[in-house]
């Protein structure tokens, strides 16, 4: 389908990405339009791409353009150790921090994990889940299903941020950092 204008297509298509309302999507294209070689057909080349090469990884979830994915082809990575989060954004989010260097499967499902702990020598499997009432839920079912394998199970601590004052901290965040806290 030809859009009649294909100016009003293009915003409205934008505006659909999270992050960018109607008036940013404006902006945007108004951008694209007046400079389109250098800014719009290299962004559709990479859109295409993008579209066609990446895949969920088979091992883990995570999203590229391999499978199995960057994160699991790493022979760096500790293989003893594996990450569950809730989805690729938190997978992402802690590769930015370089807060894990271990292998991540992403949104598993129980039994994939399972299989690779006993069959991948699995000793530690951290679940880096929300601090929600789903996330804690889920934590505590997988804590439970993934206790009879004897494998190391932890979870990221919860409590004071980097660069917090404790004063400003609500009461349900403040309670589990006493509950989290640690000898020195
Ligand atoms: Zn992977």
């Amino acid at each position: 389908m030809i859009p009649n204008d294909p100016i009003e297509h293009l915003i409205s298509l934008l505006s659909r990405l999270p992050g960018l309302g109607r008036r940013s999507a404006r902006r945007a294209v108004l951008k694209m339009l007046m400079d389109p070689g250098d800014k719009m057909l290299p962004l559709a080349d990479a859109l295409r791409a993008a579209a066609d090469s990446v895949r969920p990884c088979e091992v883990c979830g995570n999203l590229d353009a391999a499978s199995p994915c960057h994160i699991c082809a790493d022979h760096h990575r500790d293989r003893r150790l594996v990450c569950v989060v809730e989805g690729v954004a938190d997978l992402w989010a802690l590769e930015r921090a370089h807060a894990h260097r271990g292998t991540g499967p992403e949104d598993l499902s129980i039994t994939p994990l399972l299989r690779r702990i006993e069959g991948d020598g699995i000793e530690e499997v951290i679940l880096a889940l929300p601090a929600t009432v789903d996330g804690a839920t889920t934590t505590h079912y997988l804590t439970d299903r993934l206790k009879p394998t004897g494998c190391t199970i932890t979870r990221l601590a919860q409590g004071v941020p980097i660069g917090g004052a404790l004063d400003v901290l609500d009461d349900g965040t403040l309670t589990a950092a006493f509950k989290a806290r640690r000898a020195l």
